[in-house]
C-alpha cells in the first residue's frame, strides 16, 4: 500500500497558518501541550484498561520520554499510552473536532487583520492550539502510532502546509515507539529552534509547566544512562492534589488551572479551593474559581464539569453530575474514594455518591465566595460581575441553596450611584417599619436609574433595587423572599409610598392626608380628567389612576396585581416569542404642571385636544418602557401639532 496524501480542513489549515506567521512571544508552549496530550493518552488507556486489562499487559508503567538527537536536530516526546489507529490520526491530527472552534477561528481571523498578535494567542489559548504547535519549532512533524489492542502501527507526516501523509510505519520507525502501544512524536527542528536541543531548557520547560502531570516525564532514554546514574523522572509525577496544601505552591495551583483550562497566560483564578472530605464520603477536591468569563459562557451546547477521578484513577474530564449548570464557570477535579474503579460513564448519571459530592462542593464553592467578598471586596466584585447573572440561575434551578446565593448577590441601587449592594445591606438600611425588598427590573441600571416609576421613592428616601439581568426576572418569580422581607417590583400594583415613608403615622392620619390629597384631585377636576382619559383610551388601557410613584414626570405605566410585570412580559416576548399583552395601567401624577392644565380644560375640552395630549403621554409612557408607539404616523402628527403650536 502506498501513502495516501491527505489535506487538512479548513480550520486545521487556518490555524496552522496562524501558528507559522503569528510571532508568538513563547514558543516554549508547543512541549507543554505535547507533553499533556501524552498524559491524557496515558490517563485514557489506563481507563479502557480497567474494563479490558489486556490493554494494559505488558507494559503497566506509563510513562513519557522526552528524547532528542541534537546531531540530526530531531525531538522525539514518546508516550505508552491509549495510541491512535488510521481513522483516529486522521480524525484527531487532520481536523479540528471540538465544537465552537470555527466560532473561534473565526474571531482569531478578526483580530490577525487587525493587527492584533497577542490577541491571537489570548483566544487560542483559551481552546489550545495543541498538537499544531509543534509546528512553531519544527520543519515538519512525524507521527509514529500503535492503538493499545491493535497490531499495525502508522507512520503519519506532514510540514505543516496544505496536508498530511499517512502510511504503515517501517521497522526503523516503529522501534521509535517506547512501549507495546502508544505515540512516538518526531519534531524536526527548524534552524532558530535550537535551544530546544538543550536538556537544560527541556528541563525547566517541564518543571514550568508539566510538573504537576502525574505520569512520569523522563528525559532521555535508560539506554543512554552513564554507570551508576539514575533514571529519574523530571517532573514530580504525583497528583498535585493528593499532596499537602503547605507544600504546594501559588505557582504549581495556577499552573495546574492554567492547564485543565487551556489558559496560560490568559487568565488566573480568584480562587483556589483544595480539600480533603472525610466522614460519611470520602474525596479530595481541588477547584478554582476563574476571574475571566469563557467565551462560551451561554452557549448551549457547552459542556461543563468537573474532571474526575477514582482513587488517583482518571475516570472522564467533564463529569456534569459534579456541578450544578449555574456554576458552570467552575474548574477542577474531584478524586473520590467511594465509587467502584470500573464506572462506566453511564453510571455516573443519578448516581448517589455524585450527587452529595455535588452538594459539598456547592455549599464550600458558595462559601469561598462569600469569604472572598469579605476579605477583598475588590476581588470578589470584579468576580461577580463576570458571573454574577450565571450564579443567579441557581436561586431559580436550586432552591435548597436559596439562602446560600443570597448572601453573595449582590445589585445596583438607588443608595449610591454605580455601587453594589448586598441583599443584608439594603435591609439594614431599610425605613423604620419597611417590610418589602423595592426593586425595578430591566437592562441597566443606567437606564433604570431615570425609570419614572422610582421617582416617588427616590424623594422618600427608599431604596430600589435595579435588577439589570434577565434572570432576576424569573428567579424572583418563585423566591419566597430574602428572610421574611418579600421583593415587590415598582412597576406593579398599587404601592402606598406614603404608609411605607411614614411607617409610624397612624393609620387614620394616613387616611385623612389621603382624603386631603384627594380632595385637592377634585378640585382640580383630576376626576373629571381621569373619566375623560379612561374613555379616549379604551381598550389600551387597563386603569387611568393618580400615582403616588410620580414626582417630576407626568405619566408612567404599571402592571395591575394579578398581570405580568412590565419588564417581564417585554422579555418573554422577545426571548419565547410569547404574543400575550397585558393592559396596562397609566398612573398620572396630579401635581406636574401637565397634568394640572389637562385638568383644567378637561371638563370643557371643545377642540379634541385633550384627546391628542392624551394619546401623546400613553406614547410617552410606552416610549420611556422601552416599547415602540401603536401607531408612529398618528403619534408623529400629533407630535407636530405641538410642536407646531408651542413654537
Ligand atoms: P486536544 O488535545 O486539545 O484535543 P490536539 O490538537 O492537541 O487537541 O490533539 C488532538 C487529538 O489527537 C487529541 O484529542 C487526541 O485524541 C489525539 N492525540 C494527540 N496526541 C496524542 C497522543 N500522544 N496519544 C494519543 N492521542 C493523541
Amino acid at each position: 500500500m502506498s501513502a495516501e496524501n491527505l489535506n487538512f480542513s479548513a480550520d486545521v489549515a487556518r490555524l496552522l497558518d496562524i501558528v507559522a506567521n503569528a510571532l508568538y512571544s513563547n514558543r516554549d508552549v508547543f512541549l507543554r501541550e505535547l507533553i499533556s496530550n501524552s498524559a491524557d493518552a496515558c490517563d485514557r488507556l489506563r481507563y479502557e484498561a480497567l474494563g479490558n486489562d489486556k490493554l494494559i499487559k505488558g507494559d503497566a508503567d506509563l510513562r513519557i520520554e522526552i528524547r532528542k538527537d541534537s546531531k540530526e536536530r530531531k525531538i522525539y516526546i514518546c508516550d505508552n499510552g491509549i495510541g491512535m489507529d488510521h481513522e483516529d490520526l486522521v480524525n484527531n491530527l487532520g481536523t479540528i473536532a471540538r465544537s465552537g472552534t470555527g466560532q473561534i477561528m473565526e474571531a482569531v481571523k478578526a483580530q490577525k487583520e487587525s493587527g492584533n498578535d497577542k490577541g491571537d494567542l489570548n483566544l487560542i489559548g483559551q481552546f489550545g492550539v495543541g498538537f499544531y504547535a509543534s509546528f512553531m519549532v519544527s520543519e515538519s512533524v512525524e507521527v509514529v502510532s500503535r492503538k493499545a489492542g491493535s497490531k499495525d502501527t502508522w507512520l503519519w507526516s506532514s510540514d505543516g502546509r496544505t496536508g498530511y501523509t499517512i502510511d504503515k510505519a517501517d521497522k526503523a520507525h516503529e522501534d521509535l515507539l517506547i512501549g507495546p502501544r502508544g505515540t512516538t512524536i518526531i519534531l524536526n527542528v527548524k534552524n532558530d529552534g535550537s535551544d530546544y536541543l538543550i536538556n537544560e531548557k527541556i528541563k525547566q520547560i517541564i518543571l514550568t509547566y508539566s510538573d504537576h502531570i502525574d505520569i512520569p516525564i523522563y528525559l532521555g532514554s535508560k539506554d543512554e544512562l552513564e554507570e551508576g546514574e539514575e533514571w529519574a523522572p523530571v517532573n514530580t509525577a504525583s497528583a498535585l492534589w493528593m499532596r499537602p496544601k503547605s507544600e504546594i505552591t501559588a505557582e504549581q495551583y495556577n499552573a495546574f488551572f492554567s492547564h485543565l483550562t487551556h489558559s496560560y497566560g490568559v487568565d488566573e483564578p480568584v480562587s483556589t479551593i483544595h480539600w480533603r472530605a472525610e466522614g460519611t464520603l470520602e474525596f479530595t477536591s481541588l477547584l478554582f474559581l476563574p476571574s475571566m468569563r469563557p467565551w462560551d459562557l451561554y452557549d448551549p451546547s457547552r459542556k461543563a464539569g468537573l474532571h474526575l477521578y477514582v482513587k488517583r484513577v482518571f475516570i472522564t474530564d467533564k463529569c456534569e453530575e459534579l456541578l450544578y449548570p449555574w456554576l458552570r464557570f467552575v474548574q477542577g477535579i474531584v478524586d473520590c474514594q467511594d465509587l467502584p474503579l470500573n464506572i462506566s460513564r453511564e453510571m455516573l448519571q443519578h448516581n448517589l455518591v455524585l450527587q452529595k459530592i455535588r452538594s459539598a462542593i456547592t455549599r464550600r464553592v458558595l462559601k469561598e465566595i462569600d469569604q472572598l467578598a469579605r476579605n477583598d471586596n475588590t476581588a470578589f466584585e470584579a468576580f461577580w460581575l463576570q458571573f454574577g447573572a450565571v450564579i443567579k440561575e441557581g436561586l431559580y434551578d436550586a432552591a435548597q441553596h436559596r439562602d446560600e446565593i443570597f448572601k453573595i448577590c449582590r445589585f445596583y441601587s438607588t443608595h449610591e450611584d454605580g455601587k453594589l449592594t448586598s441583599l443584608e445591606d439594603y435591609v439594614a438600611r431599610m425605613k423604620d417599619g419597611q417590610k418589602s425588598i423595592f426593586y425595578i427590573a430591566g437592562e441597566k441600571a443606567k437606564v433604570l436609574k431615570n425609570s419614572p416609576q422610582i421617582e416617588g421613592f427616590k424623594s422618600r428616601g427608599i431604596e430600589v433595587l435595579f435588577f439589570e439581568d434577565t434572570i432576576d426576572e424569573f428567579w424572583v418569580q418563585n423566591a419566597m423572599g430574602f428572610g421574611d422581607h418579600p421583593f415587590v417590583s415598582v412597576t406593579k400594583g398599587n404601592i402606598d409610598l406614603d404608609a411605607v415613608a411614614n411607617p409610624n403615622k397612624e393609620d387614620e392620619e394616613l387616611k385623612n392626608d389621603k382624603e386631603k390629597e384627594e380632595d385637592k384631585g377634585a378640585d382640580t377636576n383630576v376626576i373629571t380628567l381621569i373619566d375623560r382619559m379612561k374613555s379616549i383610551l379604551g381598550d389600551e388601557i387597563g386603569d387611568v389612576r393618580t400615582s403616588s410613584r410620580l414626582t417630576s414626570s407626568p405619566v408612567c405605566l404599571v402592571a395591575g396585581d394579578k398581570e405580568a410585570d412590565l419588564g417581564l412580559e417585554k422579555m418573554l416576548r422577545i426571548q419565547q416569542n410569547y404574543q400575550g399583552e397585558s393592559k396596562r395601567i397609566l398612573e398620572i401624577n396630579a401635581k406636574h404642571p401637565l397634568i394640572v392644565r389637562m385638568a383644567e380644560i378637561a371638563a370643557n375640552d371643545s377642540n379634541g385636544k385633550l384627546e391628542k395630549a392624551t394619546h401623546l403621554l400613553l406614547d410617552q409612557a410606552r416610549i420611556i418602557q422601552g416599547e415602540t408607539v401603536k401607531d408612529p404616523t398618528s403619534f408623529a402628527l400629533n407630535m407636530s401639532e405641538f410642536i407646531q403650536g408651542g413654537i
